[in-house]
């Protein structure tokens, strides 16, 4: 069973990566790896993740949740 920790005071401009990192949006609620193999972004597009492009957004900083999945 897989444990979720939630991050608390991440840079919403800089969030944390890694490989257990996700991103869960509180609009739509799907869950994003913070390194996906593609550009990803979540249903609503508040966020989106392109890692070749070495960008993050987020358009509503308050609907962006980031936890540790263990
Ligand atoms: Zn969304």
């Amino acid at each position: 069973m897989t444990k979720k920790t939630y991050i608390q005071n991440f840079r919403v401009d800089s969030p944390p990566v890694g490989a257990t990192v996700r991103y869960e949006c509180l609009s739509c609620g799907s869950v994003l790896k913070s390194q996906p193999t593609h550009a990803v972004a979540c249903d609503c597009y508040n966020i989106i993740v392109d890692v070749d492009a070495g960008r993050f957004s987020v358009k509503d900083p308050l609907s962006l949740r980031v936890f540790v999945e263990e």
